[in-house]
């Protein structure tokens, strides 16, 4: 048996012909399970979290898993058992972290939009840090705080304006994003957050970015984030933790981002160079954790030649796999059953009904109708973001653990789509082409 990995995919190789995640062969699980079907690497996980704790050895460090990226329940216990606090950007995520298992003292609240009830459930639950993004949001916090006889740990989320370079959709750290205070204001922002009762100021914190593949973007707004640090504290302000956000990026299609322990080293090295080495760390990675952990199983359902492009089409879609459509993303597309047979050139794309619902553009497959591919790089904002989109039920999706299969979501059923969904109207016996008219 010959044994061929995947590039960017430590857990995912050809042994012989066939597509394996760790010890699981997935034509099988697609011929059990069937498609659409996420399946996620647990030891994929773990690896990719073993990077930043190797590089946090001896540090006052805690990795935040950025939830909103794949929020799984099965995906956040082996998170939580794993060690790892939460970032959370709604009540709802909070209420995930604590079924799967995860402490309310390990999760911070990121968001611009938090609501009075969320602010007041978090509250109620004890979370670690509210990372506050606008001068409002302090305000609003403090008068649900009092309300409640509590006093909130905040942390303000500053835009340090850098350019993650990265697509404009997951670029967050530059002046025109909505997040973050600017960091002109940012000191004032500290000495209003200072006075009022029900707040007290934990830390700092910053998020410039997702799907970032080189370093200068992190050391300048690490830079930036230390300068304001010493004129807050200047100021009499004490900062306790120091929380750079997620946003490393993954390798989608020969993307070579930095690996997550050599970044941190030269970011570690650049604050023990300032003095801030033995602070209390924080960082808030998502998609670097999850996204080449797991992949999108789907069947081809018809192969239609054009004049001008060869359609595959498989079922799974746009709802399942959101990130062609709204980001114009690459995902590798790869059969499960590999031939020598010669390969065609197809775009690939679901059975949605709209000219964005593809998958990838001009891909040479060797692949024919009742065959099946893997969708690779679908551990992170796929599921997560998934839809009912022309009444498509979302899919099913399995935990791998060596030569385990573990179901941690049914595929969803017609019924749980159509709960809560009422009829304003008595049925009537005949609804369909009687006049409008009293017999
Ligand atoms: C989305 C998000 C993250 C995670 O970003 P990744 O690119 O997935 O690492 C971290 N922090 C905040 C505030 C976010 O909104």
């Amino acid at each position: 048996m010959t044994s061929t990995p995947l590039p960017g995919a430590p857990f995912l190789a050809y042994r012989d012909s066939q597509l394996f995640i760790e010890d699981m062969g997935l034509q099988d699980l697609a011929n059990t399970h069937g498609t659409p079907l996420f399946v996620y690497s647990k030891a994929a996980m773990l690896h990719a979290l073993a990077a930043y704790q190797r590089a946090f050895v001896g540090r006052d460090a805690k990795v935040h898993y950025a939830m909103k990226a794949n929020s799984s329940l099965g995906v956040l216990q082996v998170f939580a058992q794993a060690g790892c606090g939460f970032d959370i950007v709604s009540a709802g995520e909070l209420e995930r972290v604590l079924a799967a298992g995860g402490q309310a003292a390990d999760v911070i609240f990121s968001g611009v939009g938090k609501t009075r009830a969320e602010m007041r459930m978090a509250l109620q639950a004890g979370i670690a840090c509210f990372n506050v993004e606008s001068e409002a949001e302090l305000d609003v916090l403090n008068q649900v705080a009092v309300s409640l006889g509590k006093v909130a740990p905040v942390s303000i989320r500053v835009n340090p304006n850098v350019d993650p370079k990265t697509h404009p959709y997951i670029s967050t750290g530059l002046k025109g994003n909505k997040f973050g205070i600017a960091h002109e204001r940012t000191l004032q922002a500290y000495q209003h957050a200072a006075q009022l009762p029900g707040l007290k100021v934990v830390g700092i914190d910053c998020h410039i970015g997702s799907q970032i593949t080189t370093s200068e973007p992190y050391l300048d707004a690490l830079d930036k984030v230390l300068d304001l640090v010493e004129q807050i504290e200047k100021a009499g302000i004490r900062i306790h933790h120091l929380d750079f956000g997620g946003g490393l990026g993954i390798n989608y299609n020969n993307d070579t981002p930095p690996a997550a322990d050599s970044l941190w080293s030269a970011l570690l090295a650049r604050l023990d160079a300032r003095g801030f080495g033995q602070r209390r760390l924080m960082i808030e990675p998502g998609r670097s954790l999850v996204g080449n952990a797991g992949v999108c199983l789907s069947e081809v359902q018809y192969l239609k030649p054009g004049e001008q492009k060869n359609f595959c089409i498989i079922d799974a879609a746009m709802n399942d796999l959101p990130r062609p459509a709204m980001y114009e993303a690459f995902h590798q597309i790869v059969p499960l059953v590999h031939t020598d047979k010669p390969a065609q050139l197809y775009d690939v794309v679901g059975p949605v009904c709209e000219s964005g619902d593809w998958i990838g553009r001009d891909r040479l497959l060797n692949i024919q109708a009742g065959e099946k591919l893997a969708v690779l790089s679908a551990g992170a904002y796929c599921m997560s973001m998934a839809s009912n989109y022309n009444t498509r039920g979302r899919a099913a999706e399995l935990l791998v653990d060596g030569n385990q299969a573990h179901v941690i979501r049914q595929r969803e059923t017609m019924a749980d789509q159509l709960r809560g969904e009422v009829l304003p109207f008595p049925q009537t016996r005949h609804a369909s082409n009687t006049p409008n008219t009293k017999v």
